[in-house]
This record gives structure tokens, sequence and C-alpha cells, in this order.
């Protein structure tokens, strides 16, 4: 995100409801995993592929809207539909059809401080708890390129997701953080040490220091031009762009 589209978002707190057709697909497989592991459906004996089909065209359908925008003009809202659905059966392959997993929370909304100095919230996408002291982070994403092993490694999000954990639950004797890259039915594991984890707190405060002393400053927050524009829909806001963001309509 280029520094001017995190003004308008998170300074000037300008929100709207346009998205793009990859972000509105995301949503969708999204909430139907956060079905898939609603406790009346963990007591399930197995789930069919067909049962988690439904609701996902449920859920596309109900939560369509006209600020849904595609971004290539070469793709398509079938084209978005069926990947998302590729997602879900890459999950029920590798997974299903039993989902009893010890299940702690999903969209699991978290606050906490690091150093008692700044507050930060976060939402897990499901945090399971298999054994006392034992908690593992899962994350979805539904993306075209999935993470090697060290840029997981280094990856602040999820580290930071651990630290939320390690804030609002005890006891914690193990954390094991997961991505699922969903298109492909990949999965990466990273257990991070402490020394890592005191790292990424350094590093965030030092990013977090930076951001204040901009806004105090009135500082620079530059736009920056990149392909990503293609995905912003904040060109009215923005100091370079003349015009609404071109993207169609999906429909
Ligand atoms: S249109 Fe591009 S340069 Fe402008 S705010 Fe959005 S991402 Fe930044």
């Amino acid at each position: 995100m280029c520094r001017e589209h995190y003004k308008i978002l998170y300074i000037d707190g300008i929100r709207k409801d346009d998205e793009s057709l990859e972000a509105f697909m995301g949503k969708c497989v999204h909430a139907t995993l956060e079905w898939i592991y609603q406790p009346r459906n963990i007591k399930k004996p197995y789930m069919t592929f067909d049962s988690i089909c439904k609701k996902y065209d449920e859920l596309w359908l109900e939560a369509w809207h006209d600020r849904i925008y595609i971004a290539n003009p070469r793709s398509t809202t079938d084209e978005f539909y069926t990947i998302g659905k590729r997602c879900l059966a890459n999950y029920y392959n590798k997974y299903g059809p039993v989902f009893e997993e010890a299940v702690k929370g999903t969209e699991l909304e978290l606050e906490f401080t690091i150093n008692e100095t700044y507050k930060f919230r976060g939402v897990i996408d499901r945090l399971d708890n298999p054994a006392e002291g034992r908690w593992i982070i899962h994350d979805y994403k539904t993306g075209k390129h999935p993470k090697t092993d060290r840029a997981a490694r280094n990856d602040l999000q999820l580290a930071l997701y651990q630290i939320a954990v390690e804030s609002n639950f005890e006891p914690v004797n193990e954390v094991i953080l997961i991505w699922h890259f969903l298109r492909n039915g990949n999965e990466v594991r990273i257990v991070h040490d402490r020394e890592a984890i005191e790292g990424f707190k350094k590093k965030t405060i030092r990013a977090v220091d930076k951001i204040i002393k901009l806004s105090e400053d009135n500082g620079n927050f530059y736009p920056r031009e990149s392909l990503l524009c293609n995905w912003c829909y904040y060109w009215e806001e923005c100091s370079v762009k003349q015009e609404k963001n071109p993207s169609l309509v999906a429909r």
C-alpha cells in the first residue's frame, strides 16, 4: 500500500464500499470457512462438499453489491467465482470431510499492546487450542502467489497474531503459525523462537514511531503510482489521479 493510500484510509478515515472482485471472492471463501467451523458443523460426523458449495453460493448471492470492480478487463465474475470454489475444494480435499479441530475461535478479534506503549487490534482467521498451552494460528489466503518459507518467517502479520495470543491467553507454551494457500492447496508452517518475536516487536514499534512522526510533522505521505493503483478505489482522493478508477463494474 502506498503512503498516500495509507493516509487516506487510516489517518483521514475515509472508507468506501468499493472493492475488487478478488477481494469479494476472498471474503466469501473466508466466510464459508468460518461457517464450516461453527460449533454445530464441527459436531457433525462429516460434511459433504455439496453443502459447502451451497453455503458459498448463498454467501456470494447475499453479499453481492454494485460496487465490485474488475481491474483486469480480461477477467470475468464467473472466473473468480470458480477460483473461490476451487479454493474450497482444495481445502476440503486436504482437511475434510471431518472438521473436528479444537477451534477456540474464528474471525477472532484480539487487542494487545506492545511494550505497554501502543495498542493494536487484529482479527485471526482461526485459532485452535488442541492441548493446554498449544495454540495454532491459521490464516487463509486466496491470492495467486503462495509465500516461500523464508517470506513466511519474515512475515509481520502472523507474528503479531502470535503476540496477540500470548497477550490474551494462558498458558502459551507453543504457537504454530499456518498459512493456507488455498488456490494451490499448500500450507506453510512456522514456529518462531523468542528472539524472533522480540525482533518483530522492535520492528513494529519502529514502524509505528515513524508513522507518528510523519503525521505530527504533517509529513510526506506521498503517492507512489504502481500497478496496485488499479486495485485502489481512492483515485478521487489521491493527489496524482485526475479521475475515478476506470475499472469495470463486475456483473
Ligand atoms: S491511486 Fe495509486 S498512488 Fe494514488 S493513493 Fe491509490 S495506490 Fe496510491
